[in-house]
């Protein structure tokens, strides 16, 4: 059985970035959703007592969709923390950013790029490729987790609209300009260990 997560911030403190009205959609509609959906779908299943990561492996259909959009929701909401002004990459994820795009803000222009352009419902990544030691910027439709690539995901921004039209309406870009203020950048470098 999978448990909704606890927020470790109220659903205020956010806003103006991400408003509590968007936080009790998004988190208590419908990530709950997802997570009835696959407590359901996996009930006395191969994949019942597996983890997220282990069925968005090797699930397909239903099954996947569900445990993908937890694993990349919690992600998701475990990387934030409220706005602050000139919040940046601290630490490791700062030199490994600063080596590879040059500047914080062409990174940013990458990635939101990237965001902005992925046609539909979906996710776009910055993965640690341990092999390559290297970071990487990737685009996922829907419910899809650079883990099936083999990378490890570090930082995620949701772009499906529930994410965004309460409080931005249809302007995406806006979206994925403000939500750097909250990018709790210790969370990122703890995901890159
Ligand atoms: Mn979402």
């Amino acid at each position: 059985m999978f448990e909704l997560i606890t927020l470790p911030y109220a659903p205020d403190a956010l806003a103006p970035v991400i408003s509590a009205e968007t936080i009790a959609f998004h988190h208590g509609k419908h990530l709950r959703t997802y997570v009835n959906n696959l407590n359901a779908a996996i009930a006395g299943t191969q994949y019942d007592g597996k983890s997220l990561e282990e069925i968005v492996c090797t699930a397909e259909g239903g099954i996947f969709n569900n445990a993908g959009q937890i694993l990349n929701h919690n992600m998701y909401f475990l990387q934030f923390h409220g706005p602050r002004e000139n919040n940046k990459p601290i630490g490791r994820i700062a030199e490994l950013i600063n080596a590879q795009y040059g500047s914080f803000d062409a990174f940013k222009e990458e990635f939101a790029a990237k965001g902005a352009g992925l046609f539909g419902s979906g996710w776009v990544w910055l993965s640690y490729d341990k092999n390559a030691e290297k970071l990487v910027i990737t685009q996922e439709g829907n419910a899809g987790n650079p883990v099936t690539r083999g990378l490890k995901p570090v930082l995620t921004f949701d772009v499906w609209e529930h994410a965004y039209y309460i409080d931005y309406r249809n302007a995406r870009p806006a979206y994925i300009n403000a939500i750097w203020q909250i990018i709790n950048w210790d969370e990122v470098n703890e995901r890159i260990r």
